[in-house]
């Protein structure tokens, strides 16, 4: 007996998409069989009718702290990452922890709806305060029966530059955050950025810690933190613990030395965070023509077997005045940044904003296999290639698998002689 079956379903991998689909039997919040034709009773059934069901989104990378704070004081007018930085730095003292939660909570409301059911949120720890930091650990107490919130202490104004960061860190990972955060970009120099990533690592390592650190995230070629990252990665044995997000700096660099470099962050099995929609609009600013694309090398990197998520970063907050919580629009830029439009590309964008992204943040459960949580997006696509295409809409949303949120399908009526009534934006498949 299950207490809901999932009949017909396509899975990313292509299983079910030629043999009448993949049925996925659910029992207390668990995938409890993935095969055809699954026999036995259930509670409830949905028919996937040969749709895309795929687990949740998650986004390795988020600001839930400023974000749908748009305008707030004011605009940010260049559109640059600094004065973005300013702008926050003007709100700040003006935060109510009330506000923070609002706002937080409101935008996971908008996660669930778009299937997106685990985010890591750097939050900000330079406030005496810290403010934000105890309305996101309220959040994610409070969000826990329909999402994974994990929480990455982040200097935003540099753990070395800002006077008591690190004892600021220190109390929010005393407080329960999860994460080590950093931004070496931002210290003074670029040796005190070299001595901020030592610093952060070993605290990280001393408390059995993940790492995850805003990294050159900037247009300039010589910056070298993400060496350093591999580096002490490597000297404290954090391999696979430790990810870099942005590297936007290594679109810049010098192809020889990157020809060095990412064999470096191979051997130390870094992560990697892209955040396409941000990049593409933050980087390249101080150029005239051409302009850079300021996106880290996203297809070099996954060839070299690193594992590379897609971050949301931002949404409507003093750096981007756009964004829903949907990553399959973050899957969908990135693929363009990157120039990823053959199939093994965009199914490795898909990949991006789920699979990938969830061995970053070393989740329990996720997947597809028996087991599993039963965690699960209904699509309006037959493939991951169709769902970046059309950005399918989330016809079911599962966590643990209750239905959390869904949706009619998206079509749109016709009024012309002679063709179909309604259109769908979809292919007819055999
Ligand atoms: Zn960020």
């Amino acid at each position: 007996m299950f207490d809901l079956i999932l009949r017909r379903a396509t899975l990313p991998d292509g299983r079910g998409s030629t043999d009448g689909g993949i049925d996925i039997g659910i029992r207390d919040g668990r995938i409890a069989a993935v095969e055809a034709n699954l026999a036995g009773e259930a509670g409830a059934e949905i028919d996937a009718t040969g749709r895309l069901v795929s687990p949740p989104f998650v986004d390795a990378h988020f600001h839930m702290d400023s974000t749908l704070s748009y305008g707030l004081p004011r605009v940010n007018q260049s559109g640059t990452l600094l004065e973005g930085i300013a702008l926050w730095g003007e709100l700040k003292p003006q935060l109510t922890q009330d506000a923070i939660v609002e706002r937080a909570l409101a935008y996971c409301d908008w996660a669930v709806g778009r299937g997106l059911l685990a985010i890591r949120s750097h939050v900000d720890i330079c406030d005496p305060r810290l403010l934000a930091t105890e309305a996101l650990l309220d959040v994610k107490k409070r969000v826990a029966p329909y999402l994974d919130l994990q929480l990455v202490a982040f200097p935003q104004d540099g753990v070395l530059r800002a006077p008591g960061a690190k004892e600021l860190l220190v109390r929010a990972l005393d407080m329960g955050v999860d994460v080590v955060g950093g931004i070496p970009h931002f210290e003074r120099t670029m040796a005190d950025g070299a001595a901020s990533v030592r610093l952060l690592c070993e605290i990280a390592a001393e408390r059995g810690l993940l790492v995850d650190m805003h990294c050159d995230e900037s247009d300039d070629p010589l910056s070298r933190h993400v060496e350093t990252l591999a580096y002490e990665t490597q000297r404290l044995g954090l391999h696979g613990r430790v990810t870099g997000s942005h590297l936007t700096s290594m679109h810049s660099m010098d192809n020889y030395y990157v020809s060095k470099l990412i064999p470096l962050m191979a051997e130390a099995r870094l992560g990697v965070i892209a955040n396409p929609l941000i990049n593409i609009v933050l980087q390249g600013r101080h150029d005239t023509y051409p302009k850079r694309r300021g996106m880290t090398r996203v297809p070099e990197l996954m060839a070299a077997g690193l594992t590379v998520a897609f971050g949301h970063d931002c949404v409507m907050d003093p750096w981007y005045p756009l964004g829903s919580g949907d990553m399959l629009e973050v899957a969908h830029m990135g693929l363009h940044v990157g120039q990823m439009t053959g199939q093994d590309g965009i199914k490795a964008a898909f990949d991006a904003v789920t699979v990938n992204p969830a061995k970053l943040l070393h989740l329990d459960g996720y997947g597809l296999e028996p087991g599993c949580n039963a965690d699960l997006v209904v699509l309006q696509a037959g493939n991951p290639v169709e769902a970046i295409r059309t950005r399918a809409a989330r016809l079911f949303v599962l966590r643990r698998g209750r239905i959390v949120s869904r949706c009619e399908p998206v079509q749109a009526r016709l009024d012309l002689p002679g063709r179909p009534e309604t259109v769908d934006f979809l292919l007819k498949r055999g």
